[in-house]
């Protein structure tokens, strides 16, 4: 038997309401108990004092980019990069190479989650086989071996058939399928947000409507199937009125947003970075207030970070060539703490609960996202007071692509707990003993 006492911290447990300098007990790996006293025989302790202790936070949007892409990131990085951010789940999207359409893909992620994570990963199969968008994945065997949902992102499921009949799978199996919504016709060679800015800049640009005639599709074919669709990283203010619309008329639909769009806006490009080349782009500051609206009044559910990792040689290319993406485990806590936290537009409370519990609900990992008795004990430990500069060398993610180099941000994370094992302490990576 494996115990461990954290003692001192201020415990914050949004979906228990806990948020008191209290005593968290683990014993074999999950919670046994929060507060009071309680016998744990021959506990490791962990003096917390001056820490912020919850629960691990959760990235339903993960790009680990094996196999197939290890020159950007790999299993054993993706989740070294994500224990430093705090998170101690993520679920890998299945756009790599060969795209996991199949089970033995399937098995492939998850043996080498076995051998080489130090965060739990949970995987998804892709919509269509290939994500080709022609031919349609076998929804029942995928989940039978451990499929959390299903999702082309990277592309768009752009045939509305296709994507009817997975939401009719959706529905049987209780599965989400999450969706990268971007008509490819309308963003067809767009490199940033269409706009103001893109003129200015000579850049072409993506419509938002782009993104918002696929979230009305995919609502109005979720309300026909009973399925659940999921928005991958909701981005523009004319996609909000049709997510309040479905979610007023009882639809199953579920939508995340990302650190880079609450926080940025097109202006990031003014320098022609490649660095805030993302997709979906980055929109206006009335997107960015919009989304920020949004998430508060719950018409987005939670935060996803859409970790993307690419090589500086592909990143280093023109703006109109570079690939879209960015970096976010290791920033997206810091981010949005010093951002939206310390600036007063949301409660430290509000922002830990939409990075645990509320990403967790959308793809069945509940109880995980709590410190609920008898919850695996994952678990994040974070000094809310340090401030650090977001340099290169500050990632243990293979890839340097981050939006948010350069910054100085507040709330480092210190110590990263997944299944009552210490697995990452002040930049050092401890792996776990089997
Ligand atoms: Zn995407």
């Amino acid at each position: 038997m494996r115990s461990l006492i954290i003692r001192n911290g201020r415990v914050l447990d949004p979906s228990n309401g806990i948020d008191e300098i209290t005593t968290v007990y683990i014993e074999d790996g999950v919670i046994k108990q929060v507060g009071g006293q309680c016998a744990v025989a021959g506990a490791e302790d962990i003096d917390a004092t001056g820490l912020l202790v919850c629960p691990g936070f959760i990235d339903i949007h993960t790009h680990l980019r094996e196999p197939g892409r290890e020159d950007k990131e790999t299993i054993h990085t993706g989740t070294r990069a994500a224990a430093a951010g705090g998170f101690t789940s993520v679920c890998a999207i299945p756009n790599t190479e060969p795209v996991i359409d199949s089970q033995t893909g399937l098995k492939f992620v998850l043996a080498r989650a076995e051998s080489d994570a130090i965060v739990n990963v949970f995987p998804y199969g892709a919509v269509t086989k290939g994500q080709a968008g022609e031919e349609i994945v076998e929804f029942g065997d995928l989940v039978y071996y451990g499929a959390r949902g299903f999702t082309d992102d990277g592309h768009p499921v752009m045939n509305a058939e296709i994507m009817r009949r997975a939401l009719e799978y959706s529905a049987m199996f209780n599965v989400p399928v999450l969706d990268h919504c971007e008509d490819a016709n309308l963003a067809s060679g767009g490199v940033m947000h269409e706009g103001d800015v893109s003129n200015r800049l000579g850049l072409k640009g993506i419509p938002a409507l782009a993104e918002s005639i696929q979230v009305s599709r995919d609502a109005d074919l979720a309300a026909l199937t009973g399925g659940h669709i999921h928005i991958m990283h909701v981005s523009k203010k004319e996609s909000l009125e049709a997510i309040r619309r479905a979610k007023a008329s009882g639809v199953r639909l579920t939508a995340e947003v990302t650190p880079h769009h609450l926080t940025l806006t097109d202006e990031a490009l003014a320098d022609y970075s490649t660095y805030a080349k993302v997709n979906p782009p980055l929109g206006t500051a009335e997107d960015r207030a919009a989304l920020l609206a949004a998430l508060l009044d719950g018409t987005i559910d939670c935060i996803a970070t859409d970790h993307a990792p690419h090589t500086d040689i592909e990143k280093d290319q023109p703006i109109t060539d570079a690939p879209f993406g960015s970096i976010g485990l290791e920033t997206a806590f810091p981010v949005l703490y010093t951002k939206l936290v310390l600036t007063g537009r949301m409660s430290l409370e509000f922002l830990v609960h939409k990075m645990t519990a509320a990403p967790a609900a959308i793809v069945h990992l509940d109880p995980r996202g709590s410190l609920s008795h008898g919850a695996p004990a994952d678990m994040t430990l974070i000094d809310l007071n340090k401030e650090f500069e977001v340099t290169p060398d500050f990632f243990l993610s293979k890839s340097r692509n981050s939006c948010f180099l350069g910054e100085r941000l507040r709330g480092s994370v210190e110590t990263t707990i997944c299944g009552g094992r210490v697995v990452y302490h002040q930049r050092k990576v401890l792996r776990p003993q089997a």
